[in-house]
């Protein structure tokens, strides 16, 4: 009896020193995938169910050839992959490695090609580990978004298109063509006044994926994202202007249902998918973006009233929308109206309520700009 307590003691003073115990396996690591951006790196472990981890980094060293790594331990993992190393090959990462290091837990290694920071996420539904990693100090492209305190190039978002009409409202009003015909005059309007550079994700009425419009922002590391649209609900006295900014830590009804609908998901896939930023990259733009939607707002309902003076302010909001997931710059994205409301159908389709909406999102993205020398951000 002695000697059990006393090996009992031992394997309790002396017992494993990580916090990721060996238990059985309940999970399976199935597979991994990368996203490279021009500023980091997401790897994503592909589980079969929830676990348990921890992340640490290890110091690299030179003289050895050993790189600076990233690695996690998976807790109630099993490896099941087929290929348990994946050359990755960009910016930030060189490749992931991963092993059975003991029963019961699976040890991800990143090699990495310079130190950096990193982040991980456990995610549901289905279940994986989005884990992040940039350099340290930031790439230089992303560094001169942040600090630069001018606004050079624009990206505007027309919504949908192409076999996608968004929302269709009184009388067939079409919010992919809403969003384009205000785009269009407000990229010229843009480009003629303030001198700057304008990119559309959509020149015509065509099909752009969610995806490729991210992409497009990413790849012009503009100073801003403006993505265009207009609302509708089954409520047909719903009505007004609004502006959002990315928050995925939403849980307001009428927001996920929105976001679903602009996301193309359904309402309970709308704030678990891939694209769910890391506080890191949203923290980034704390600063910048509630500054740019708040200008926004205030000047789309200003200038606007006057044209049509039964004008609702609905305010800035935060939500989940996929395409303000451009994370690299400040982004925000407008409701113009409401298409279901037989009183706004008919004010969007007025030539005079459209060059307002115009004129209220050139003065928007002015004052931002004007205010950015000001703004004092970290
Ligand atoms: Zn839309």
């Amino acid at each position: 009896m002695a000697r059990w307590l006393a090996l009992l003691f031992v394997l309790c003073v002396f017992g494993p020193a990580s916090d990721v115990h060996a238990v059985a396996p309940k999970a399976r690591l199935t597979g991994v995938r990368f996203l490279s951006s021009v500023n980091y790196t997401r790897v994503i472990l592909d589980l079969t169910g929830r676990v348990k981890f921890t992340i640490q980094p290890l110091a690299g060293s030179p003289r050895k050839r050993i790189p600076p790594r990233v690695y996690l331990d998976l807790s109630g993992t099993r490896l099941a992959t087929p290929r348990p190393r994946v050359e990755v090959r960009d910016r930030m990462v060189q490749r992931v490695r991963m092993s059975q290091y003991k029963a019961g837990v699976v040890r991800v290694v990143l090699d990495l090609k310079q130190p950096g920071n990193h982040e991980a996420v456990l995610l549901a539904n289905p279940h994986r580990i989005a884990v992040d990693v940039e350099r340290k100090g930031g790439f230089p492209v992303r560094t001169e978004g942040a600090v630069r305190r001018s606004v050079r190039r624009i990206v505007l978002d027309p919504g949908h298109g192409g076999k996608d009409p968004g929302a269709v409202g009184v009388n067939g009003l079409r919010e992919k063509n809403i969003a384009l015909s205000i785009a269009r005059m407000l990229a010229r309007r843009l480009r003629r006044e303030m001198g700057v550079d304008v990119v559309l994700t959509r020149d015509r009425d065509v099909f752009v994926s969610l995806k490729e419009r991210t992409n497009i922002a990413t790849r012009e590391a503009a100073d801003l994202f403006v993505s265009i649209h207009s609302n509708a609900s089954t409520n047909r006295a719903a009505a007004g202007l609004e502006t959002y900014y990315l928050d995925h830590r939403i849980t307001d009804r009428a927001i996920l249902k929105l976001a679903a609908r602009e996301n193309g998901t359904s309402l309970r896939n709308v704030t678990d998918r891939d694209y769910i930023l890391s506080d890191m990259k949203l923290g980034r733009f704390a600063c910048f973006t509630p500054l740019l939607a708040g200008n926004l707002q205030s000047s789309l309902v200003r200038k606007v009233r006057p044209r049509y003076s039964r004008v609702r302010d609905l305010g800035v909001k935060k939500g989940p929308f996929y395409v303000l997931t451009v994370g690299e710059m400040p982004a925000a994205l407008v409701e113009l109206f409401f298409v279901s409301n037989r009183r706004e159908a008919r004010a969007l389709r007025r030539q005079a309520v459209r060059a307002a909406i115009v004129e209220g999102l050139f003065h928007g993205v002015k004052e931002y700009a004007d205010g950015l020398r000001k703004t004092r951000c970290r």
